[in-house]
């Protein structure tokens, strides 16, 4: 891990106004923070209000909350929309109080089926804002899964496009029991042949002259979030209106939010990332959107960074290997020195991608780490900090992360550093989710006493910078040595021919596990049995015997979840002729 790190300096110019290294162990009043935005009248906390409200009357106001790139973008320049925030207010002023003449009532589910879309945004925010629990979905998921989630979340309404609806939904209407309220985005004119639904449209026109009064307290629920499936069948998160006030500050202090930011998170809405990094915290925090309509293409993506002049930019490993996938040239075609801050989340960013990104794009990638269930980063490599490329960074201020072995129920504080552990955090920051949808006990097992165990392990190095190893399930053990499979997979993309990694382990006899590497190839280089003997000896040279890859196949993609999260547990189970398990995340294109 450590050893061999090379620091890239935090540059000069970045303003580290907003998270300085000295501030990480400052002790944050979480309940007092909470105290303060409470509204002293009612008693009162939403997730909306506090993201589109609190700027009436100040300068962000009239500036643009959204501007949404369509799909025709850049051959029609004219498929860009802009809206200022306090057109977003109204819009989702009229929308919330629509939702209550509809019959829906604080506590109700209303689901969300809907591609990146303004009017999808608006009815995230109007539901917050009525108190009603917004869990969005993958708008590419089939009907099995929409019908399952659903009806486990006892959906009462559902948004979503005429178009999505004679495929999806129409199969499985009848199945949707509890489902009362249907509102369609009459997106290709077929809406007229939908029973039973509500136009968004019409929904929009509607007056909201008595809708200032806000209903939710901080321990309402506001959002059912879907884990990712990457380790089995996904979990409901649930997550509360407090939550908000993280949102707020661990974007300014993660993503480096500043006033004048145009910000693009790159991440669909329907993974928690798209909602609380693509809605909530940037809107906290009174910044521009980018949202993009259309599906990944590199192209595009550099010049949507080029041509919105994008500051502050979110993704994902994933889609930042798929930018080298495209090769060198493309970058150097456009002008990206407009972004200011870019960070990365939802995998080990390999320090390859890092040193690639800082050649080709002159972009500074900063890793961080959360989970669905955490709402919010706990763990990043802020702007003004010095990067160890591989290390996902330090612990936010008020957060507090400790590595643990968890034996019997008890638990055991690893001190000494570069030894691996499980992420603990202690329980009381605001966004913690509070249950799993019909699963308590499944709930309650992740938490020892006041600690929240993640189900990661990582080491931390004696400067208080955190290294990610594996995830528990994905860790190998193999004649003795516990070998992750980020540290393996980070030296396999180090050779030049190599884009994608992931390893496994598979049963033995002998060793226990034997490591196996599938590796997706650059485009320039083609499978070989030299190639394959190159490969691994690389491997056994910078890893050593013990822990490199004993065999290894190529492969012309990664099974993938939709958030773009490889499957190691599908590998394994291809490679032994397992059952494949939970399929519904996996991304089929
Ligand atoms: P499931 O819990 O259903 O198996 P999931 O854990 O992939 O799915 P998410 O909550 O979306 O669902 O993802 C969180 C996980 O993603 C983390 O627990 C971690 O394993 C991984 N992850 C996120 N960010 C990083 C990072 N910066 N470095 C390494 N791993 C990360
Ligand atoms: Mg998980």
């Amino acid at each position: 891990m450590e050893s061999n790190f090379q620091i890239i300096k935090s540059r000069p110019e970045i303003d580290a106004s907003n998270l300085k290294e000295d501030m990480l162990l400052e002790q944050i009043p979480w309940a007092d923070i909470l105290e303060e935005r409470i509204n002293q009248n009612s008693g009162s906390l939403n997730m909306c209000h506090e993201a589109l409200d609190i700027h009436i009357g100040t300068d962000v106001e009239n500036k643009t909350a959204i501007r949404f790139v369509g799909k025709l973008w850049p051959n029609n320049s004219n498929d860009i929309k802009d809206i200022s925030y306090s057109e977003l207010l109204s819009q989702t002023k009229a929308v919330s109080c629509a939702l209550f003449e509809l019959g829906l009532s604080k506590g109700d589910a209303l689901f969300s089926l809907s591609p990146r879309l303004p009017e999808s945004y608006i009815i995230a925010l109007a539901s917050l804002r009525a108190g009603i629990v917004y869990s969005p979905l993958f708008s590419v998921f089939g009907p099995e899964p929409i019908q399952a989630r659903m009806n486990k979340g006892n959906a009462n309404a559902l948004f979503t496009l005429a178009s999505i609806y004679h495929k999806k939904i129409a199969p499985i209407r009848d199945s949707l029991k509890s489902l009362t309220c249907l509102i369609i985005l009459d997106d290709d004119g077929s809406a007229q042949n939908i029973p039973d639904h509500i136009d968004f449209m019409y929904l929009l026109k509607r007056t909201f002259e008595n809708s200032s009064e806000i209903m939710t307290c901080p321990d309402d629920l506001a959002l059912l979030h879907f884990t990712s499936g990457t380790t089995g069948t996904p979990k409901g998160a649930m997550h509360v209106h407090a939550a908000v006030i993280y949102h707020q500050i661990s974007g300014k202090w993660a993503l480096d939010f500043k006033s004048d930011d145009i910000f693009w998170c790159t991440a669909d809405p329907g993974w928690v990332t798209g909602t609380s990094y693509g809605i909530i915290s940037p809107l906290c925090n009174g910044v521009t959107l980018i949202i993009d309509e259309a599906e990944f293409n590199a192209r595009r993506w550099y010049d949507i960074l080029q041509f919105f002049r994008v500051s502050n930019w979110y993704s994902a490993p994933t889609a930042l290997r798929m930018l080298m996938r495209a090769g060198e040239d493309l970058p150097h075609e456009f002008d990206l020195s407009s972004v200011r801050i870019a960070s990365s989340v939802g995998e080990p960013l390999n320090p390859e991608v890092i040193w690639w990104a800082q050649k080709n794009l002159g972009i500074h990638l900063h890793d961080n780490w959360w989970q669905t269930e955490t709402g919010g980063i706990m763990i990043s490599n802020f702007s003004s900090m010095n990067i160890r490329p591989g290390s996902m960074g330090k612990p936010l201020p008020g957060i507090d992360v400790k590595l643990v072995n968890s034996i019997d129920g008890s638990l055991e504080f690893i001190n000494a550093p570069n030894t691996q552990g499980q992420i603990a955090i202690k329980k009381g920051w605001p966004s913690m989710f509070r249950g799993y949808l019909g699963e308590n006990e499944r709930y309650l097992k992740c938490f020892s006493g006041e600690w929240y165990l993640s189900g990661d392990l990582a080491k931390k190095d004696k400067d208080g910078y955190f290294w990610f190893v594996g995830r528990a399930d994905d860790v190998i053990k193999s004649s003795g040595h516990l070998i992750g499979p980020f540290e393996v997979e980070s030296v396999l993309m180090e050779h030049p021919s190599v884009l994608e990694a992931a390893v496994i382990g598979i049963p033995d006899s002998m060793v226990g596990e034997i490591v196996k590497g599938y590796i997706v190839l650059k485009k320039d280089f083609q499978a070989s049995e030299d190639l394959r003997l190159e490969i691994l000896a690389h491997a056994r040279k910078n890893l050593g015997v013990s822990v490199a890859p004993k065999l290894i196949s190529f492969i012309d993609n990664l099974p993938k979840t939709r958030s773009g999260k490889i499957m190691r547990r599908l590998l394994k189970a291809r490679e032994l002729g397992l059952p494949e398990g939970d399929l519904s995340m996996l991304e089929t294109n």
